[in-house]
């Protein structure tokens, strides 16, 4: 039932995103920081980094339209993508993405607050929609499950980053927790996990925390002996075992 909920909300989302994809665009919140003004897409992000605090990654497995039609390419291209790079990339892209955006700030000051700066649906915006759909959709499809996620996603960084704030304030967020000793390895939440994560292995070795982990709870769902559980949680401090 979660699983149908979590897609009914990701196909709405994605039949939103025309409208939405302005507060979650790389490219309005340049265009608006060379004009000196703080869009939407600025207010979103840092939006998703204080929601992350509390929420971890929920936006990412429940909400983000990007995610839909990347799970929409996945019904043609469902494998794990094993470049070396994959996790890595997309910190390279953020950091010099947004360093680029404060010096457009710093140099265009005193800066404006404008929610919906460039908001419209001109033949210029429709192209760059059309652009990024298709990037979307294509890269997942060459490089298989979320692949867009764990390669590219500028907005993935800014929740990683409210998800170790969170953890090294010993701040209870959202996170999954296992029952180690009821799993007997049969590997289905491997195959089902949408960021093709290890998860039997993060079962196994009680280690349920990822970067990676996008909280979509697709795991929780599909384990026959109901091993893997969720909630707000601090993180635990790992066990010494002493000798
Ligand atoms: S580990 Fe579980 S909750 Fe996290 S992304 Fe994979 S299936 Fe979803
Ligand atoms: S689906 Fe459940 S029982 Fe199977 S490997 Fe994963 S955690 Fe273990």
């Amino acid at each position: 039932m979660k699983q149908k909920i979590r897609k009914g909300i990701l196909t709405y989302s994605a039949l939103l995103f025309p409208l939405t994809f302005f507060f979650m665009s790389p490219y309005v919140i340049i265009m608006s920081a060379a004009d000196g003004i703080i869009n939407g897409s600025a207010l979103f992000f840092g939006s998703l980094l204080l929601f992350s605090i509390i929420g971890s990654r929920l936006f990412c497995g429940w909400l983000c339209p990007g995610g839909a039609i990347q799970e929409q390419a996945a019904r043609s291209n469902n494998k794990a993508w094993n470049s070396l790079w994959k996790n890595r990339s997309k910190y390279i892209i953020w950091f010099l993405w947004l360093a680029f955006v404060v010096f457009l700030w710093m140099s265009n000051r005193p800066l404006a607050v404008n929610f919906f700066n460039m908001y419209g649906l001109d033949s210029h915006i429709l192209i760059i929609y059309m652009a990024v759909v298709t990037l979307i959709y294509v890269f997942a499809l060459v490089t298989g499950k979320r692949g867009m996620c764990h390669s590219l996603c500028w907005m993935a960084p800014f929740m990683i980053i409210g998800e170790k704030c969170a953890d090294f304030l010993h701040i209870p967020r959202f996170r999954l927790k296992a029952e180690t000793q009821n799993c007997i390895s049969c590997g289905r939440c491997n195959k089902q996990c949408p960021m093709s994560l290890d998860v039997a292995t993060m079962v196994q070795t009680s280690q349920m925390d990822s970067n990676e982990c996008i909280n979509c709870l697709e795991c929780v769902d599909v384990c026959p002996k109901q091993v893997i559980g969720f909630g707000i949680k601090p993180k635990v401090a790992p066990t010494i075992s002493s000798k």
